[in-house]
């Protein structure tokens, strides 16, 4: 058993209370590999922001709980070598499906975890939910809840049509439960291909498809039921279209890969939303900059070649984040 707290991770309570008193919310970015690691502490040391480290099933599976715990411990020395004096950096398990996974998580360092029975009956996601909580508030790890199911793909985790989150539910789930957070389902997805071109229609400017609008009246109803409480974000990434562009020009075949408008995520970090997932955009940019490496010098075979262009491709994306998307800048 070892406590994040040893580790110099924090848990989520304060951070979100400050994120929606301020207007701006906590971007939760995820990671599975070094390069995409530097490039997060990087980005959130130079902007002085908060930020969320995610390990969903897949990176799990791809390079082991154990060492991304490490690494976690890891980022948080080298944002003191960078010169953050008082990193604030959370260590989040995304997607927990089980309470003995949780439970792992907790005992091996992480600071706040997710359990997500949403695909459960309602009284089942209660159920499951409030033992985690439990459990983990026990040595003051933070939890995220979640209801509504988000459509589209994300490592394991997926469902073929969202349903939205039922205002007429949270007040009951969020006092029996006693989560500290909600990940609510208002529209937006999980992948790169969030919307069929069906759903969408054609801006005449620019010819870019342009997707539904997220169900802000089911966010505002979300608020209204629960004032103050913090509101999740899952599946929020924007696909940058400069970054389909440059993959498809180097060889790569994006079709209709769609996300969420910028200017959409901007209005909700200053709701109650205060914790906005974001992995997908980051496998593009480090794929757009690999691919641009591969065709402009087919010559290189050193992978610090391609993965350094790679990692200043996705600290790029993630400042741009922060500052631009989230506000969550200057509040260390
Ligand atoms: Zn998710």
């Amino acid at each position: 058993m070892v406590s994040y707290k040893e580790l110099g991770l924090v848990n989520t309570r304060e951070m979100f209370a400050k994120a929606i008193k301020g207007g701006y919310a906590i971007p939760a970015f995820n990671f599975n590999n070094m390069e995409q690691l530097q490039a997060i502490v990087k980005a959130s040391v130079e902007t002085k922001s908060p930020v969320i480290l995610q390990v969903s099933k897949g990176a799990r599976n791809y390079a082991n709980q154990t060492l991304l715990r490490y690494m976690a411990e890891g980022a948080v020395q080298y944002a003191k070598e960078l010169g953050c004096e008082n990193p604030q950096i959370v260590l989040h398990l995304d997607h927990g499906d089980s309470f003995e996974l949780c439970k792992s998580c907790v005992d091996l360092g992480f600071s706040s975890v997710m359990i997500d029975g949403s695909h459960l009956p309602y009284e089942e996601n209660v159920a499951l939910t409030k033992k985690v909580v439990e459990y983990a508030h026990q040595y003051d790890v933070t939890v995220e809840g979640e209801l509504g199911v988000l459509a589209g793909v994300e490592d394991e985790v997926s469902a073929e049509h969202h349903t939205y989150t039922n205002p007429e539910e949270v007040i009951d789930f969020s006092t029996r439960t006693g989560c500290d957070s909600l990940a609510i389902s208002i529209g937006t997805s999980h992948g790169a291909y969030k919307f069929k071109p069906e759903q969408c229609h054609v801006d005449p400017a620019t010819g870019r498809l342009v997707p539904p609008p997220l169900a802000f009246d089911v966010l505002d109803a979300v608020m209204e039921k629960l004032p103050g409480f913090p509101i999740v974000l899952h599946g929020s990434s924007s696909v940058p279209q400069e970054y389909v562009d440059m993959i498809n020009q180097y060889g790569g075949k994006l079709e209709a890969a769609i996300g969420i408008p910028e200017d959409e995520l901007r209005k909700a970090a200053k709701s109650a939303v205060c914790k906005i997932n974001i992995d997908s955009d980051s496998r593009l940019a480090m794929t757009a900059a690999i691919r641009k490496v591969f065709a402009e010098k087919p010559a290189e075979f050193d992978p610090r070649k391609y993965l350094g262009p790679a990692r200043d491709e996705m600290e790029k994306l993630y400042k741009h984040k922060i500052l631009n998307v989230l506000g969550s800048n200057d509040k260390l």
